[in-house]
């Protein structure tokens, strides 16, 4: 780079009031705005999977990542919203000799807080909202002691993927940490594995771990996620019956794999359609036994869930749909998967997919839990002060209708996790995310942004046999939710619209030439 590191990236008059620009600087893209007639430079690559920022939306100073809706302030790159973990490279400007000149000043990075604090704060779970809180704090400039517990075997690593590419074979495992061992050295977080809570005292915040001992914490974060639900079926516990919620159960079953030519997977809403796919990628034979007539109709509608149907059916997958199963049979392990219309289905192994309940066994005795999970306030703050919940156990009161609402998506985990460490750090604002989450079947990203466990119509823009579209999800007229393949900047929009509490209606939305992206 010349002139002291400035690099001159494109003339003045190129870069137009809120239209992003990407220019190379020694092999990095860095995407340019101008906002307010301010001009701003940030690295053009997601934190999270490396998606391009420019294909997603642009609005004042934050930039949202069209694949999975990670937030970035493109005035320093800080991260505003999971699921990215770092923030993204942040650039000087200035404008000299009608050019734009740009330097390095910021890494997107999180640096160890100086000072001293002599708190101690205990997360449980090293999920993705353990994980997001613990980065969280040290963000924020918390210098005390972080401690993040798991009953598991393995630090923070990317649940996600382990339906996805890792049991297709198009990831290796060493994807899988978020971290690496150094990043929790840097910032002095202590991650301890094969460390289950058994018992947590709000009053005292004391937990007791099933080593015997206990711990003493000034603030508690509980992140305990789900445990999967099981088939209280004969022949259930057989050998070669899986389920799929940890690195664990997803190495157990690529050692089962290796045998396999027949997999029944029981169960068709994400988990059991995820499996499918990747099985199919390795050639084995899946058959997709489960009660519902069309697979996530419950959550997109009819028309989605069909053209998710056509989609397996295209890629080899048989289904054996509004049929549930009555045994598992085989000598010493399973072999055979009975019906309950009598039918048989022969399985090398069988992978169970049935839904998941927050893991909340260890809070029996704290008073905290309610009806299966833990209620929370707006600060997602538990009935007991000082402790707190986020991810997939916590009950968190919607932001703009306040109605309590559960979700288990991995980016609604990670936000809520950052917003609880900040109010364990003493934030009084209420959370206001809305729910986002996607599933990817056969290298398509469906994405959906809102919270409508019931809906009363599905209003399309583009039609959903095509390559992209665009749902609408409306309860009496107003829209609750959006899904999608492709389109990400209107889905983005449509996220933002949710999040200010506004609608469209729905003959806008079904309107190709109603530009969504001017509301
Ligand atoms: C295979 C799979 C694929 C998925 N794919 C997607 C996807 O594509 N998109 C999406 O939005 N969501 C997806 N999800 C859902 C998403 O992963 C969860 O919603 C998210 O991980 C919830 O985060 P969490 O922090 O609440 O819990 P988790 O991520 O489950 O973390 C919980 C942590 O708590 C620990 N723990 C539990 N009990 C104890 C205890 N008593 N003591 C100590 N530690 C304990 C666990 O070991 C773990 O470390 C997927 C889930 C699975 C299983």
């Amino acid at each position: 780079m010349d002139n002291n590191d400035w690099t001159n990236v494109l003339a003045d008059s190129e870069l137009k009031e809120g239209v992003p620009s990407v220019v190379e600087v020694e092999e990095t893209k860095v995407l340019l705005v101008r906002a307010e007639g301010k001009i701003y430079a940030c690295g053009n690559e997601c934190s999270h999977y490396h998606a391009p920022l420019s294909d997603g939306l642009v609005v004042g100073h934050v930039v949202t990542c069209p694949w999975h809706n990670a937030r970035f302030d493109i005035r320093d790159g800080g991260l505003v919203a999971p699921p990215g973990l770092n923030g993204i490279p942040s650039y000087e400007t200035k404008v000299e000799g009608g050019q734009v000149w740009i330097r390095q000043v910021g890494k997107g990075t999180i640096p160890m807080p100086e000072g001293e604090d002599d708190r101690t704060f205990l997360i449980v779970g090293a999920g993705a909202a353990g994980n997001s809180a613990a980065e969280t704090l040290r963000r924020e400039g918390f210098a005390g002691r972080i401690v993040m517990v798991t009953g598991e075997s393995y630090g923070p690593y990317d649940r996600t993927m382990l339906s996805k590419d890792l049991l297709s074979g198009e990831a290796p495992a060493k994807w899988l940490p978020l971290r690496g061992q150094k990043f929790y050295e840097r910032l002095n977080i202590e991650v301890m594995t094969d460390k289950l809570v058994t018992e947590v005292d709000p009053s005292s915040r004391r937990v007791t771990f099933a080593d015997g001992n206990t711990m003493k914490a000034d603030r508690i974060l509980l992140a305990p996620g789900g445990s999967p639900r099981t088939l209280n079926l004969p022949g259930a516990d057989k050998p070669g019956c899986f389920r799929l919620r940890s690195r664990k159960d997803a190495e157990a079953i690529l050692a089962a794999l290796e045998q396999a030519k027949t997999v029944v997977i029981v169960g068709a809403s994400f988990i059991g359609l995820e499996v499918a796919c990747s099985l199919r990628t390795r050639k084995i034979d899946v058959h997709v036994v489960a009660p519902e007539a069309v697979p996530l109709a419950a959550v997109f509608g009819e028309q989605i869930g069909r053209r998710i149907k056509k989609t397996h059916e295209e890629n080899g997958v048989t289904f054996h749909l509004g049929q549930t199963v009555k045994e598992f049979a085989g000598q010493d392990r399973i072999g055979e998967v009975l019906l309950a219309d009598g039918s048989r289905l022969k399985a090398d192994c069988v992978i169970v997919g049935v839904g998941i309940r927050p893991a909340v066994e260890f809070l029996e005795s704290s008073g905290l839990v309610k009806e299966g999970a833990v209620p929370v306030n707006g600060r997602l703050e538990t009935a007991a002060e000082g402790v707190f919940a986020a991810g997939d156990i916590a009950l968190v009161p919607d932001g703009r209708s306040g109605e309590l609402r559960r979700v288990e998506h991995w980016v609604e985990a990670g936000r809520q996790g950052m917003h609880a460490a900040r109010c364990m750090l003493g934030s009084e604002d209420s959370y206001r995310e809305v729910p986002f989450f996607w599933s990817k079947q056969y290298g398509s990203s469906l994405r959906y942004i809102g919270y409508a466990p019931k809906f009363d119509q599905v209003v399309f823009r583009g039609d959903v046999s095509d390559k992209t579209f665009l749902a609408g999800i409306y309860v009496g007229g107003t829209l609750r939710a959006a899904a999608g393949v492709g389109r990400a900047r209107e889905l983005i929009r449509l996220g933002q619209l949710l999040e200010a509490g506004k609608s469209v209606n729905p003959d806008q939305l079904k309107e190709p030439g109603f530009d969504l992206l001017a509301l």
